[in-house]
């Protein structure tokens, strides 16, 4: 769904009126029936009395155009730009175009071709694609560059209420982002699908979808378009999960960085399939290949823009260090008692009888310590 009516924006820092933007939507899609000549007067005053307003004052409230985008009643197909259109991206196209959704894309590299054959409409050009007035931008950039690619867009191109979704991995940076950069005109949604191309390549059925409502406007429209975004998720079988953005990174380093970190330390062992694989074995090697076809730079942003993650990557170090330290002990024991029997057998004692290694753990579920050489009889 588009709009056909020019939009001017309240945003703009020199005052002016972008006349490629007013003109686009006249070009670029299907014109309306023509008017009979009195009401095309009346329609061209109209717009010229709205222009001249704009003009005058550019923060002033557009009413004609809020007014008519509250009486727009919001279609259940979105038409959804997606902003990074690389592995994530496309990824996400794929769904959003099976259920009907109108989808453009723009990213750094041209992406033209795959993009046809996915059936999303290509723009090289960021103006191009604001001037098609998407109800969603949906930002699908790597963490490192999103306020690089964000501050680029043209936002004054853009209808005026449209929709801000990211699917960061990282979502308080995200919604900070968001909330500082963004007119507040638009509405915000910060969302996390917990799964990838990988994991989700089969089917979305019973996996986790994050999103956390930052910024939507009370009015039907606003409210209307939110729900039918989610509502693309949903209906491909996520499990919908509403939580605040703080929250989802607790959980997220907790979890998905942790699972992130062992794959690629796995990963660098090199490990191979064996002739005798277990089961766990076998997952272990499907994390490896999970998270090994995901970027560095994915991984590089789960640990950089999560304030939590430096404290879970210490915890793995500590983990990693306390269970070496009780298999050394263990070891230092078992040496130990070794020791002492070799040293007893050369002074003459009497081994040990090999029943007593059999004794029953103490309190502290350690091996009681060998009777006393005086025990043995
Ligand atoms: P990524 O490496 O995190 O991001 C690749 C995307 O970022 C591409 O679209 C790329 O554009 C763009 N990009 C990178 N550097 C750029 C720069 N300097 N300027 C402009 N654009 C730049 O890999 P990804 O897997 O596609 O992930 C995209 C987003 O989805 C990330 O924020 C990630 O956290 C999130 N996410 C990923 C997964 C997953 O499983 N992969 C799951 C959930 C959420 P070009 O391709 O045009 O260079």
């Amino acid at each position: 769904m588009h709009s056909i009516y020019p939009t001017i924006s309240r945003f703009s820092n020199n005052h002016s009126i972008h006349l490629r933007r007013y003109n686009r939507p006249f070009l670029s899609h299907p014109l309306p029936p023509p008017l009979p000549p009195r009401l095309r007067t009346t329609k061209l005053l109209r717009l010229l009395c709205t222009i001249g307003t704009s003009a005058i004052n550019t923060t002033q409230p557009f009413t004609y155009e809020s007014k008519i985008s509250d009486r727009i009643t919001i279609s259940k197909t979105l038409k959804i730009a997606i902003v990074g259109f690389g592995n994530f991206g496309q990824f996400l196209a794929k769904t959003l175009v099976r259920q009907g959704h109108t989808i453009l894309a723009h990213s750094r590299t041209d992406y033209s071709d795959i993009a046809a054959d996915i059936g999303v409409s290509y723009y090289n050009n960021a103006d191009d694609l604001s001037e098609e007035h998407p109800d969603v931008i949906l930002l699908c950039t790597s963490v490192l560059s999103t306020e690089k690619v964000l501050r680029s867009l043209p936002l004054e191109r853009l209808k005026r209420s449209t929709l801000f979704v990211d699917v960061l991995s990282v979502k308080e940076f995200a919604k900070e982002l968001f909330l500082r950069i963004l007119p507040s005109d638009f509405d915000i949604l910060c969302t996390h699908p917990m799964f990838g191309p990988e994991s989700g390549k089969h089917s979305w059925e019973g996996l986790p979808f994050m999103y956390d409502k930052v910024r939507i406007g009370s009015n039907e429209s606003s409210v209307l378009r939110c729900e039918n975004f989610l509502e693309a998720f949903s209906k491909a079988g996520c499990i919908m999960k509403e939580m605040t953005c703080d929250e989802h990174d607790q959980y997220a380093a907790g979890s998905q960085f942790i699972t992130h970190t062992v794959g690629r330390i796995l990963e660098k062992l090199d490990l191979g399939s064996t002739p005798i694989n277990t089961k766990g074995y076998e997952r272990l090697l499907d994390l490896v290949e999970n998270t090994s076809s995901d970027s560095f730079e994915l991984y590089y942003g789960l640990f950089m823009y999560n304030k939590n993650a430096m404290q879970q990557l210490e915890r793995l170090e500590l983990a990693f260090e306390s269970l070496k330290k009780e298999l050394s002990d263990q070891l230092h024991e078992v040496m130990k008692k070794q020791l002492f029997q070799t040293k007893d057998r050369h002074l003459g004692v009497l081994q040990e009888p090999r029943a007593l290694l059999k004794l029953p753990t103490n309190g502290n579920g350690h091996a009681l310590p060998p009777r006393s050489t005086s025990d043995i009889i």
